[in-house]
């Protein structure tokens, strides 16, 4: 039985991510918000996600090309939007992150990674905070969506970092693939320091997901708020940012009842990076 006021209790006072914070995402008073700066290292990577929207850039030709997006005078940079940082291995990312340091001086810098090539004592706690997909909680699974069978690999990623540095569990919340999941996931990303819990982006171009995601039920703000409370329980759950803020605008004028009957469009077309490019780091 779901408890309604349960959820709304969840939704006021759950904090922002981390990562949300310096996002024009979070600032109601930005009309059409974009992603706060990233650098850019790469567009591939060693995985092959069945939901992946890099994947879909590359074949679109969207991708972003390697170099800084945004902002001069950046509060926040994440490493990176596209693909997997670690591809380029552990000592050329410390690298950079330490030059954007230089260049920027105070900068939080955020690291997006499937964390099955990071090397967490070459890592340490150069990043202030590192973000690890997992959106399996078992190797079988994890092997379906990934198509690789590095299950292991990223969990002790994330039990490793977790110890050095503000660590962050990514997880999409996908709806007949991972929500027999997510509890095993919740157990994993209990000892981080949040859970961060994503509504899916669905890309025609990704056609393994279409064959297998429900997609009512990826589209109901109700079922992905349920996941998210049952998952409070175990871990620190946060949902993006932006989406905090509109479900807070909207339960001004509405109930809980009306918001756990929203959907939302999952389809997404296709990825552009919205920052301009500005330098590339030698
Ligand atoms: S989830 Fe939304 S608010 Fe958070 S960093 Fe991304 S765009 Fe910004």
């Amino acid at each position: 039985m779901i408890n309604l006021t349960e959820i709304k209790k969840m939704l006021r006072k759950m904090e922002y991510p981390k990562h949300c914070i310096h996002c024009e995402g979070i600032d109601e008073k930005i009309e059409n918000p974009v992603h706060h700066p990233s650098y850019e290292i790469t567009a591939a990577c060693n995985l092959n996600c069945i939901f992946c929207y890099s994947k879909v850039a590359e074949i679109k030709g969207s991708a972003p090309k390697p170099g800084y997006y945004g902002t001069l005078e950046p509060k926040a940079i994440t490493i990176s939007q596209y693909g997997e940082p670690f591809v380029v291995g552990t000592e050329k990312v410390v690298e950079i992150i330490r030059k954007l340091r230089e260049q920027f001086g105070e900068v939080r810098i955020d690291i997006q990674t499937n964390g099955t090539l990071l090397d967490p004592s070459k890592l340490g706690s150069e990043a202030d905070i590192v973000m690890i997909s997992l959106d399996a909680g078992s190797r079988e699974k994890y092997r379906e969506i990934t198509g690789t069978d590095l299950f292991e690999k990223a969990v002790k990623s994330i039990e490793q970092m977790a110890s050095q540095t503000y660590t962050i569990v990514r997880t999409v919340f996908m709806p007949s693939v991972n929500n027999g999941e997510l509890e095993s996931i919740a157990e994993v990303a209990s000892i981080a320091d949040e859970l961060f819990l994503q509504p899916l982006s669905i890309y025609r171009e990704n056609k393994k997901l279409l064959e297998l995601i429900d997609v009512e039920r990826s589209e109901s703000i109700g079922e992905f708020l349920e996941a998210a409370y049952r998952l409070s329980e175990t871990a620190e759950v946060r949902i993006p940012g932006c989406l905090l803020l509109n479900i807070r605008s909207f339960l001004k004028k509405y109930d809980i009842g009306d918001l756990m009957l929203v959907k939302r469009n999952a389809f997404g077309s296709v990825p552009v990076m919205q920052r301009e490019w500005k330098f590339r780091l030698q």
